[in-house]
């Protein structure tokens, strides 16, 4: 059974200006499903209203098969975890950013928790310890390694879900390369949902959504996509 599911979704911030024109979508369990789209499309909408920052005009949102007007905003945030494009961190070690919710965790303890979890590989990637302090006293991590911490705190949490609202999209082509080849590696089998405004980002994505203007435009794998229109 999907995960999640848009069926039929309309919505519009203000009543005479619909973004969302009847939206309708799956994201199978397991699958990585990539929403992909240039900028104003309605993407981070999709998101918002995921998370109930609003709720579509009409059309259904479910997540386990459940409407998720039923669903508390504890259990949403429990089952979908999220890495949005610019990742706020404290003002403290990089263990601590993404041990943040286990309070009082050690260096040991974070490790642990990050080989279980198999996102070591993401901690990996970055240039110092975990004992680092991040921000004006200490490191100035860039946006790489930001999002690298983002996205291991994210993954430490376990969400069932994954949603990656432009994750890597302000980061040079390289370095993003880098973080989705991780991901890949330590989380292939999570469901996960990609928004992307590059199909380049996406390419491995199971089912790619193109959204234009609040509609699908096309579904399909990056190759089935590249054979109709040659984006
Ligand atoms: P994308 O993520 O694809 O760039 P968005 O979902 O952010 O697109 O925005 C879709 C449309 O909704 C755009 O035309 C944008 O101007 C409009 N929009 C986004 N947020 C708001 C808001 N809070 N109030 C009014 N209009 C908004
Ligand atoms: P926490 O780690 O505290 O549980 P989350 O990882 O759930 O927080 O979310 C991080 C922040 O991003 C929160 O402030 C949340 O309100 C915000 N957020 C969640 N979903 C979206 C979204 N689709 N668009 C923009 N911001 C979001």
């Amino acid at each position: 059974r999907p995960t999640v599911v848009f069926d039929n979704v309309r919505f519009g911030y203000d009543p005479d200006r619909e973004i969302l024109h009847g939206l309708s979508f799956e994201v199978p369990a397991g699958a990585q499903v990539a929403i992909v789209g240039p900028s104003g499309a309605g993407k981070s909408t999709i998101g918002r209203l995921l998370f109930r920052f609003y709720d579509p005009s009409s059309g259904r949102i479910l997540i386990d098969g459940q409407d998720i007007r039923h669903v508390t905003q504890a259990s949403l945030r429990q089952r979908i975890g999220i890495v949005p494009q610019d990742s706020v961190l404290f003002n403290d070690t990089i263990g601590y950013n993404i041990a943040y919710g286990r309070s009082g965790a050690s260096d040991a303890e974070v490790m642990d928790a990050a080989r279980g979890a198999a996102i070591d590989r993401f901690i990996a990637g970055l240039p110092q310890g975990l004992d680092t302090e991040v921000g004006e006293r200490g490191l100035k991590l860039s946006g790489g390694e930001k999002q690298r911490v983002a996205i291991a705190r994210t993954l430490l949490k376990d969400p069932p879900i994954l949603l990656l609202d432009e994750a890597t999209s302000a980061l040079d082509t390289r370095t993003e390369q880098a973080i989705l080849a991780t991901l890949r590696n330590v989380s292939a089998d999570r469901t996960s949902i990609a928004i992307a405004h590059r199909l380049s980002t996406i390419a491995d994505a199971d089912i790619i959504n193109v959204l234009h203007e609040g509609r699908l435009e096309e579904q399909g794998t990056h190759a089935q996509l590249l054979r109709h229109d040659g984006l």
